[in-house]
């Protein structure tokens, strides 16, 4: 049954990443996006009332700011609403312990300086906290997703076709280059030679294009007719950054 459910995905995973092959931008993100957009969907519908996960919500402070803006696009002012309402009463709360603890120790300073330096050498050791956004419950689903795609991506490239439609494709961002590599160097050398050799036609292509928008900015060549090329510097920065919206 879940050997079913895993052979399944492999075929949703593939059907999704031969589409993406044929659209601009780094197949692995287009179809990364598209499975967090359904994540979103469906959170909205029913992941969002679940207790268990409101109380994840509370701890990680909400979402990493890119996910937070997303969800801000979207129609979601009561369910923001009320997850901030829960996240800013328990900072309140953490505010008001933190406050009680400082007033306590305040009055013990005048009487014993000695013991208040030992106590604020370890509220300090203590209290250094930055927000880490790496708790985002919409970071981790990604980085299932991407692990599982990477994993597909990889697996298929055994068969020329898929391989044909890589090289065809803007070709992978460096994070995801640098993750289909890794799975491949761990799965099969005989992949990771297709891996290396796909990327590098794709980036020898953007390469090409990005040097003819440059050559055309040029006056002497104003004449001549533009084409895909003079948008090429966003398959480029597809390429080095990843497509926008994923990270
Ligand atoms: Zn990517
Ligand atoms: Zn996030």
């Amino acid at each position: 049954m879940q050997e079913e459910t895993i052979e399944g995905r492999r075929t949703r995973d593939t059907d999704a990443l031969r589409a993406a092959f044929g659209r601009e931008g780094c197949p692995v993100c287009t179809v990364v996006l598209e499975y967090l957009e359904l994540l979103i969907d469906s959170w909205e519908y029913e992941g969002f009332s679940d207790v268990e996960h409101r109380h994840e919500l509370i701890r990680s402070r909400g979402f990493c700011p890119l996910h937070t803006w997303q969800l801000a696009q979207r129609s979601n002012a009561f369910r923001l609403g009320l997850i901030y309402s829960e996240v800013l009463t328990d900072v309140v709360h953490e505010l008001q312990q933190d406050d009680s603890r400082l007033a306590t120790a305040a009055a013990t300073v005048s009487k014993r300086k000695s013991l208040f330096k030992g106590w604020w050498r370890r509220w300090r050791h203590h209290r250094v906290e930055y927000p880490t956004h790496a708790q985002c419950f919409f970071c981790r689903s990604r980085s299932k997703v991407e692990q599982r795609v990477i994993s597909t991506l990889v697996q298929q490239l055994h068969a020329e076709e898929i391989r044909t439609l890589l090289s065809q494709s803007t070709g992978l961002c460096l994070l995801h280059f640098a993750q289909a590599r890794h799975q491949a160097e761990v799965d099969d050398p005989l992949v990771l030679r297709h891996v290396l050799t796909c990327q590098l036609t794709c980036t020898q292509r953007v390469l090409e294009e990005v040097r003819e928008l440059v050559r055309k900015h040029d006056y002497r060549f104003s004449d001549e007719p533009r084409g895909n090329e003079m948008i090429s510097w966003r398959r480029a920065a597809q390429l080095c950054a990843g497509n926008a919206g994923v990270r």
